[in-house]
C-alpha cells in the first residue's frame, strides 16, 4: 500500500475524465439527473445521501486512518453527535475522559441525557479508574489523546482491550494527533472522530468533522452501515465547498505536521528554561508524564503546548493578550499560531467543576511560521507578563467573553 503522503495527495481524488482537470471539480449540486426512474448514473441521487466531492474527501481521510469507511459532517460536534446517535440506545451509559473537549461533555450531558444516555467522567490515563468505571450498561468509552488542554496521554491498546472485553466500543477523538501522528484503529479502537476544522483543514477557513469506523459488527449492524444511515437520515452533512477545502488541506497534512512538531518541540524546550514559566505541558518533553507512552503510539508529539506562568493568573492573562503572531483565539491546528486562555474560553463550562482549568494556564497552537519569530513573540509576551504584578486584580484584563457557548 502507498505511503501516507502519497495517499494524502491521491486517495479519493479522481481526475475529471471529461476535461482532464487534475483537480476534481467541486460538485456544487443538490441533485443528480436520473436516466430513468431510480436509474442513477453514477450512484448519486441527492447530495444529502452522497456527493462526489464529499465522497472523495471521505475516501481520502479513510485511507489515511486505515478505516472501513469515512463520513464527513458539517462540524466536529455534528460528527460526534451522529456517531453517538448511530451506536447508542436509550439506557446506555458512556465513559468520557476527564480532560477533553468541553463541547463533547456539553453534547452528552445537555443534549443526549434527555434521550436516556448517562455519562461518567473518568481519568482515563488511570487504567484502574477506567476499569472501575465500567458498568453493565456501559456501551462506549470516549477518549482524547493527547487531551485538551493538558496534553495527557491515554493508553490506546489498553483501553481498546478494556472496551472489547466489556463488549463496549472505544471511540478516539484524534483531532490533536491527526492520522499522520497516530492511527487509533491500528490499536483496536472501533471509531475515530475528527474536528477537521483543526489540522486536517489546517488553514482556519472551514468548519468540518468526520467519523472513520473500523470493520466491526455492533448490535447486529456494521458500524459503517449505522453511521452511513445516520448521516443520510440525520442530515448533518458537510457541503461540497467545505469538503473541497478540507480535502485540499489534508493533502499537505504530513508536511504541516512535521513543521508543527519540530517548532513546538523547540518552543517547549525554550519555554521550559524560562524563569517566567513554572510548568510546560508537551508530550515531547522527557519530563512529561506521558512521554514514553506517547512515543509508543504516536510518531510525533504534535503542535499544541500548554504552560503555566510563575506570575499566576494575571501573568497568564497578560501573555495571552500581548503577542503579535500568537493571536488570542479559540481553535487550533492552522498554519498561523494562536493562543488561548482555556479556563474562560474553550473550557468556560467547566468552571466550578473538578475539571476546571488552572487560572495560570495558557494554551499555544504553534503554527508554521519561522521559529525565531515565534520565540521573539513569546519573549516579548513573557516580558509583558513578567512585568505584570500578581497583586493587580484580573479585572484590568478581565473583559474576555465568558460565553458558555465558547468552543474549539
Ligand atoms: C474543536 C474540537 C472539537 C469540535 O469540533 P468543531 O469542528 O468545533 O465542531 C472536538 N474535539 C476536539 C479535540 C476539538 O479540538
Amino acid at each position: 500500500m502507498s505511503g501516507f503522503n502519497t495517499l494524502a495527495v491521491h486517495a479519493g481524488q479522481h481526475k475529471d475524465p471529461a476535461t482532464g482537470a487534475v483537480i476534481p471539480p467541486i460538485y456544487q449540486t443538490s441533485t443528480f439527473i436520473q436516466d430513468g426512474i431510480n436509474v442513477l448514473r453514477a450512484g448519486h441521487e441527492y447530495s444529502r445521501g452522497s456527493n462526489p466531492t464529499r465522497n472523495g474527501f471521505e475516501e481520502q481521510l479513510n485511507a489515511l486512518e486505515r478505516g472501513a469507511a469515512g463520513f464527513a459532517f458539517a462540524s466536529g460536534i455534528a460528527a460526534e453527535d451522529a456517531l453517538l446517535r448511530a451506536v447508542l440506545a436509550p439506557g446506555d451509559h458512556i465513559i468520557l475522559g476527564s480532560d477533553g473537549y468541553g463541547g463533547t461533555h456539553r453534547l452528552v450531558n445537555n443534549l443526549h441525557r434527555k434521550w436516556g444516555i448517562s455519562a461518567s467522567t473518568v481519568e482515563l490515563t488511570d487504567l484502574t479508574a477506567a476499569a472501575a468505571a465500567l458498568r453493565p450498561d456501559t456501551a462506549l468509552i470516549w477518549v482524547e489523546t493527547p487531551s485538551n488542554p493538558l496534553l495527557k496521554i491515554a493508553d490506546l491498546s489498553a483501553l481498546a482491550s478494556l472496551a472489547r472485553e466489556h463488549g463496549a466500543l472505544l471511540v478516539v477523538d484524534n483531532t490533536f494527533a491527526t492520522p499522520y501522528l497516530q492511527r487509533p484503529l491500528d490499536f483496536g479502537a472501533h471509531a475515530v472522530i475528527h474536528s477537521t476544522t483543526k489540522y486536517i483543514g489546517g488553514h482556519s477557513d472551514v468548519l468540518g468533522g468526520a467519523v472513520i469506523v473500523a470493520d466491526y459488527l455492533h448490535r447486529g449492524q456494521s458500524l459503517a452501515e449505522a453511521v452511513g444511515y445516520q448521516q443520510f437520515a440525520g442530515g448533518a452533512v458537510a457541503g461540497p465547498q467545505d469538503c473541497y477545502l478540507a480535502a485540499r488541506g489534508l493533502k499537505t497534512l504530513g508536511l504541516r505536521m512535521e513543521r508543527h512538531c519540530a517548532t513546538a518541540l523547540e518552543l517547549a524546550h525554550w519555554l521550559q528554561a524560562r524563569p517566567e514559566v513554572s510548568r510546560v505541558y508537551y508530550p515531547g518533553l522527557g519530563s512529561h508524564r506521558g512521554h514514553r507512552l506517547a512515543a509508543t503510539q504516536q510518531s510525533g508529539f504534535g503542535g499544541i503546548i500548554s504552560l503555566q506562568l510563575a506570575g499566576g493568573e494575571h501573568a497568564a492573562r497578560t501573555l495571552a493578550q500581548s503577542m503579535e503572531y500568537f493571536q488570542l483565539s479559540v481553535s487550533l491546528g492552522g498554519v498561523e499560531s494562536l493562543v488561548c486562555y482555556p479556563r474562560e474560553m474553550t473550557h468556560a463550562s467547566t468552571i466550578g467543576t473538578a475539571q476546571q482549568i488552572p487560572a495560570d494556564l495558557v494554551r499555544l497552537s504553534v503554527g508554521i511560521e519561522e521559529p525565531a519569530d515565534l520565540i521573539a513573540d513569546l519573549t516579548a509576551g513573557l516580558a509583558a507578563a513578567g512585568c505584570a504584578t500578581s497583586s493587580t486584580t484580573s479585572s484590568a484584563t478581565g473583559n474576555l467573553p465568558r460565553s458558555a457557548m465558547a468552543s474549539a
